[in-house]
């Protein structure tokens, strides 16, 4: 018990020198920046993005035509956070535990993706010397099914969150409510109980993250 509290203190010691240390100082010292309130990245593997552009791709012709009109919006929203993404029209098949080639992101729009958990999408995200390499993504086509009414925001909700781990975020240890009165978009479950749609404050707090963590590593 008397261990515990030492240790409480101790740490509450090195969280006010840290806020006294003059910010430009606190770079070196601290290293990267890997989590905050409402928003976390996918460290240590991720920890940030490199200078090249990601290209979006997609796994069939089908999955191109159905997800075009969602990820031209997130790319542009991803681009005004400092993380630039563009669209293409190339088909870069996909499978699960395969890397797509580098600075790729390829969307796959399938029933099912993983058939233990017929209502969920998922992202695999791959990663070189803490950098986001590539990554494969999987919505769930489900979501448009006639019958199984989702709804638009719902579908939104999903390919965003996806789209997040995409390029380096995780889920968020804690999920509180931003002065807009939204949960990060990274919590859990974004098709149940999240109405947010694009990234809210906390998540956009994170994607800058991963821009200005580059700080810390040679330049690719
Ligand atoms: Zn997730």
């Amino acid at each position: 018990m008397k261990t515990r509290i030492a240790q409480a203190a101790f740490a509450l010691t090195l969280t006010a020198a840290a806020v006294i240390a003059a910010p430009h100082q606190a770079h070196a010292a601290t290293g990267p920046v890997v989590s905050g309130t409402g928003w976390k990245l996918q460290a240590p593997r991720i920890t940030h993005i490199d200078t090249q552009p990601l290209t979006i791709a997609f796994h069939d012709t089908t999955s191109r035509t159905r997800l075009t009109p969602y990820v031209k919006n997130v790319a542009a929203e991803l681009t005004s956070y400092g993380i630039p993404v563009t669209v293409s029209n190339r088909i870069v098949p996909t499978a699960v535990g395969k890397c797509p080639p580098r600075h790729t992101i390829s969307y796959r729009w399938i029933s099912k993706p993983n058939p233990d958990r017929p209502n969920q999408s998922f992202t695999g995200t791959c990663s070189l010397k803490a950098a986001t390499y590539s990554a494969y993504v999987y919505i769930n086509s489900d979501y448009w099914a006639p019958g199984r009414r989702f709804h638009e925001w719902q579908r939104m909700n999903v390919i965003w969150h996806e789209s997040g781990h995409a390029v380096g975020l995780a889920h968020p240890t804690t999920c509180p409510r931003d002065k807009a009165g939204l949960q990060p978009l990274m919590c859990g479950n974004p098709y149940k109980d999240l109405r947010d749609r694009r990234f809210s404050s906390q998540d956009v707090t994170g994607l800058r993250r991963l821009v200005l963590n580059r700080a810390y590593y040679p330049p690719a």
